[in-house]
């Protein structure tokens, strides 16, 4: 008996595959919502196979040779699902998340209301250090759990695929413990792809030489020898690591075979998106303040922009021009949660939303910011191109509650998902 018996999906609305052209390239400027190369109308059918996407046809046609023996709904020849008109779009790629950390720093916001800064915040005991002391405490049983219960969160709004950076233990054994727990939540309802980020910020402990020291010659060569990560990350920015520092840990990286995704010009324009360019960074992240200068040359670089408007959101502050610029200059870029101690949303329907209702981007572009192009950064390291519904891809997908692919993003603060998909299986049904 196969492990996974053959589905036929059919009676689907919208079918938003996003399979124009190279599936493993992003989509730039007004090609991200070209509606007649992006999606099929409604009336096509949808064979799975083997976890993977077998064939996507006319409705008429697919019934005929995997189901001619249907009756009221039913075949003894294959599985079906009636889909009820519903539209279908590709599993979300959430590319930027500080998946695993321990505590809870809420009550923050009511000290950021008195008009305390991040400093002041940190001096009373709070901040990242508040959580670094936490996860430190956390054994890597109790982080794995924590994994488990935020990757349900992630796929109630259907996310498949999901960047994971370390970054809350900044010591040797936890950013290890770290990754180690990241490393046993991979293929259960997402691919889940680890990040290195030990170098998030300077431990309270030792001096940022010494600390800089512990990266390069005692974490990253731990990190490589037990391949726990993909990629190296850097809080790049000024009062963290500064661009001499960033250049020096993404070099030494390199040496260990990872490449790098760094956090960028979230604050102010130091330069970091300029750097990234050159280093020939997979992604610069957050680039909320990056000038126009560094935006073309990320792009000519392939260095992919990614943009995280939940952080400016829940801090209170403008969410900035930057995906526009984007859009209007044909530069890549991508959208992501950002999820941390701060920013605690794992939905991607959400962050669409403040794109769609208070940046005015199409629906349709923000889909493909949200699959096709963030996994153009990650798919080098995946066996299968994720973030499109083509034949031979991977089926992972999501079922919406409504027959036209725009409503994925209307419907903030709750799931526009009806099941979704993981290499086949559902991971999530309403
Ligand atoms: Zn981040």
């Amino acid at each position: 008996m196969s492990a996974i018996m053959d589905l036929l999906l059919f009676n689907i609305g919208e079918l938003a595959t996003l399979s124009h052209g190279d599936v493993s390239k992003p989509l730039s400027g007004t090609e991200m919502a070209n509606r007649e190369e992006l999606i099929i109308e409604s009336g096509s059918s949808m064979l799975i196979s083997q976890g993977k996407i077998a064939k996507i046809g006319p409705e008429q046609e697919l019934l005929e040779e995997f189901a001619p023996d249907m009756e009221n709904g039913k075949s003894n020849l294959i599985e079906i699902l009636n889909v009820n008109g519903a539209a279908i779009i590709p599993g979300l790629v959430d590319c930027h998340t500080h998946l695993l950390w321990s505590g809870d720093r809420s009550n923050e916001i009511r000290l950021r209301q008195k008009g305390l800064t991040y400093q002041d915040i940190s001096n009373q005991g709070g901040g990242i250090n508040k959580t670094v002391i936490s996860t430190r405490k956390a054994s890597q049983k109790e982080l794995e759990s924590i994994g488990h219960r935020n990757l349900l969160q992630s796929s109630n709004y259907g996310t498949t695929t999901i960047e994971a950076k370390s970054g809350y233990g900044l010591s040797v054994d936890s950013e290890i413990k770290i990754l180690e727990a990241t490393a046993s939540l991979d293929g259960i309802n997402h691919n889940v792809l680890p990040t290195w980020l030990g170098a998030h910020d300077f431990p309270k402990e030792k001096k940022p030489s010494e600390y800089m020291d512990e990266l390069i010659h005692e974490q990253l060569p731990l990190v490589a020898e037990k391949n726990l990560a993909k990629w190296i990350d850097v809080f790049c920015e000024p009062g963290w690591f500064n661009l001499e520092q960033t250049e020096t840990l993404v070099n030494n990286a390199k040496n260990f075979g990872l490449k790098s995704r760094l956090h960028v010009d979230e604050f102010v324009d130091s330069g970091g998106l300029s750097l990234a360019a050159e280093l020939g960074s997979c992604s610069a992240d957050h680039v909320g303040f990056s000038n126009s200068d560094s935006r073309d040359k990320a792009n000519k670089s392939g260095t992919m922009q990614v943009f995280l408007p939940g952080t400016p959101y829940v801090l209170g502050k403008d969410l900035g021009e930057g995906i526009q610029e984007c859009l209007e200059n044909n530069w890549i870029f991508s959208l992501a949660t950002d999820f941390n101690p701060n920013c605690q949303t794992l939905s991607l329907p959400f962050i669409a939303s403040l794109a769609t209702h208070r940046i005015g981007i199409d629906p349709l572009t923000a889909l493909v910011a949200c699959t096709r192009n963030p996994a153009s950064t990650l798919n080098d390291e995946l066996e299968n191109c994720v973030g499109s519904i083509n034949v031979g891809g991977p089926a992972d997908f999501n079922i919406l509650n409504a027959k036209s692919i725009d409503y994925w993003c209307q419907t903030p603060g709750v799931s526009p998902i009806s099941k979704t998909f993981f290499s086949g299986s559902i991971v999530k049904s309403y």
